[in-house]
């Protein structure tokens, strides 16, 4: 099921089972996870940070995040913003290699 609004939950972990539709957002870990918008069911992990990870703005109702997602390392290649909780498609993810050191962030981060 495409997702076109996301539900936001503050988590202190993240779950091992995840909800379509909606964001995880664990501040303790400095984390939002999600469910791929696309539908195709796989794990979108967006680490929040200064540097090379996302920036999330919450108002108090709705969460922005900042830059856009791109799902570089599943099939779909999936490319959106979520703005507001809603998602704004994009066109499809190509490798850009302005982004690598965001890529290589996130892969540390998920080792960790
Ligand atoms: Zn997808």
């Amino acid at each position: 099921m495409k997702i076109s609004k996301f539900r936001i939950q503050f988590v202190e972990i993240v779950p091992s089972k995840l909800k379509d539709g909606v964001l995880y957002v664990c501040i303790n870990c400095n984390v939002i996870v999600h469910k791929c918008a696309c539908g195709c069911g796989e794990k979108t992990v967006t680490p929040i940070d200064k540097k090379y990870g996302w920036k999330m703005t919450y108002d108090g109702q709705t969460i922005t995040l900042r830059p856009s997602i791109g799902n570089f390392s599943i099939p779909c290649y999936s490319h959106y913003y979520i703005t507001e909780n809603k998602v704004e498609w994009l066109e499809k993810y190509h490798k850009d290699k302005s982004k690598k050191g965001r890529f290589e962030f996130i892969k540390k981060f998920l080792k960790r």
